[in-house]
């Protein structure tokens, strides 16, 4: 089938946070590809704002920037940058008072034709609050307006609640976006169409006939530089409440009625409410929570996290997890969940591990049985994988061999796999939730992570450690190794 690029309403986005590190990184190198795929109506415009006193040629030439840095050269065509550029305006204004609240609203205002209006605030999240209500005194929400914010949305249930309060007096639900880009990964995408467009993995989707479920986002990067913003939140705040509970949620929740981003996301709300609480009593068995230490990632020496912090923390930067849902589908399937900085490679992927055969037919000199997996890697090289066994081709008798059936997207279909922020900026001008998390949900994942934190707490359970570029602590291991069962460690040459 070939591509299809689908039209969008006219649209200004107004980006506050607009020099910031996300805006470079990110929001502008996803708006120039859309731009670039023809995807922008004509008169849509994106408009930067933060405090720094910069003119609308200055914000062109820091966009400019941008691209150069975040763009592959052969996908940066002078016509695409020109034309892109010559969207872009910027207004000095400042979240915690009236300035330039005015000369906003005067550039917003200029075209009433009709069009979109999205705000996305690449802000901290202690400006959502100012912003939602400065853009209601300024008379910038109407029925078009879309707002979009990010993580992190908030730190535990009570802030979390709070921040959505404050949003939620100016917002109706329907027009807040809040984005977790994990979701608009291809490979997220490909979970639903791979469970909801086939018969075949449905019967089989349930207890009767998979083991367990391993979700793994590892990074290679270590804290750095932002050890001290990193250190109020840690792995469990910054990973898993938000993208690894939205992957378990993808994986566990029922077929929903329909595709409407209200049907999917009331299944995703089912799942989290039936995650069987951790408690001080279990708490010891169910979570591992570990530092990095010092060690050699990729070749390099890398510090230990207290080492870049210069202080004494319990912050973990490495949580691993065994999560039980306690419903018909899911009783007795453990869900592992892990994620931490400066592990032995950048790897997020999803495997769903299925129960073995009954019984062997095949003599022992056939070789080892394995199970079957789905693997879907979300980073890098977006694929999905089966693993099945088969007969190894050629003379010599029955020989049976592991193999993947492989469905690595940039190879099989040629197509550049778009980054997930491309995706999403524009399902908030489409209007189209699905993508996002609705504001019970973002509670609800911290009700179940809470009490984590306050078992830990409560028992003093140690903050293990781990060598910079190994897979965790060896407590992790344990974790899932106390079932019987190991991680799906190793880089895409490993065996698996
Ligand atoms: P950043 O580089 O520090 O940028 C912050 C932006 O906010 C700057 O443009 C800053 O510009 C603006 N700003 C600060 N105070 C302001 C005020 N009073 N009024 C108007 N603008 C103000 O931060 P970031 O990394 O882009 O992150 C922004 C938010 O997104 C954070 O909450 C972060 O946690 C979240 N986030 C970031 C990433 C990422 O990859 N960077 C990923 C996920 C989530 P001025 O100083 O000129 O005002």
């Amino acid at each position: 089938m070939t591509r299809q690029i689908i039209p969008v309403e006219p649209f200004d986005y107004v980006l506050f946070g607009g020099t910031g590190d996300l805006a470079q990184r990110k929001l502008l190198p996803s708006l120039y590809q859309r731009d670039r795929d023809g995807q922008l109506p004509a008169p849509s415009r994106l408009i930067g704002a933060s405090r720094a006193e910069l003119t609308s040629e200055a914000y062109r030439e820091f966009a400019r920037d941008a691209l150069k840095t975040h763009v592959p050269d052969n996908e940066r065509e002078e016509e695409h940058v020109e034309r892109f550029i010559a969207r872009l305006h910027y207004v000095p204004v400042d979240a915690k008072s009236d300035n330039g609240w005015a000369e906003l609203r005067d550039l917003v205002k200029q075209f009433d034709d009709g069009r979109i209006r999205a705000f996305y605030l690449a802000v901290g999240p202690g400006l959502f609050g100012d912003i939602s209500a400065q853009l209601e005194k300024f008379d910038l929400i109407d029925d078009r307006t879309r707002l979009v914010i990010e993580k992190p949305l908030g730190r535990d249930l009570e802030s979390a609640r709070e921040l959505n309060r404050v949003v939620g007096e100016h917002f109706d639900e329907h027009q807040v976006f809040r984005i977790d880009h994990y979701l608009g990964k291809e490979t997220v995408q490909n979970l639903l169409a791979l469970r909801f467009a086939n018969a075949l993995f449905e019967p089989l989707w349930n207890g009767t006939h998979i083991d367990h479920v391993q979700i793994t986002v590892a990074e290679t990067v270590g804290v750095g530089s932002r050890a001290g913003y990193y250190d109020k939140s840690g792995a469990m705040r910054d990973m898993v409440q938000n993208h690894l509970l939205q992957l378990l949620c993808l994986v566990a929740m029922e077929p929903p009625a329909s595709g409407e981003a209200d049907a999917i996301r009331d299944e995703k709300l089912k799942v989290l409410r039936a995650l069987k609480p951790i408690t001080s009593q279990t708490a010891a068995n169910t979570t591992v929570r570990a530092q990095y230490g010092r060690g050699t990632v990729e070749g390099e020496q890398a510090q230990g996290y207290l080492d870049e912090l210069g202080t004494e923390s319990s912050t973990a930067s490495f949580v691993a997890l065994k999560a039980e849902i306690d419903n018909w589908r899911w009783a007795g399937v453990p869900f592992y969940l892990r994620t931490g900085k400066r592990m032995a490679m950048r790897m997020s992927e999803i495997v769903i591990q299925f129960r073995p055969v009954p019984h062997s037919i095949f003599a022992k000199g056939a070789g080892a049985m394995h199970s079957n997996k789905l693997v879907l890697r979300l980073q890098p090289d977006e694929s999905v994988k089966q693993w099945i066994m088969i007969k190894d081709p050629g003379p010599g008798g029955m020989r049976l061999r592991h193999v993947p059936l492989d469905m690595s997207f940039a190879v099989n279909f040629e197509e550049r796999s778009p980054d997930a922020y491309e995706r999403l900026l524009l399902d908030v001008i489409r209007g189209n939730q699905t993508l996002f998390m609705r504001r019970d949900e973002v509670e609800a994942a911290w009700r179940w992570i809470d009490p984590i934190f306050d078992a830990w707490e409560e028992t003093e359970q140690a903050v293990e450690t781990y060598p910079s570029g190994s897979w965790g602590p060896p407590q992790s291991i344990n974790l899932i190794a106390r079932d019987n069962r190991i991680w799906n460690d190793g880089g895409p040459d490993a065996p698996r």
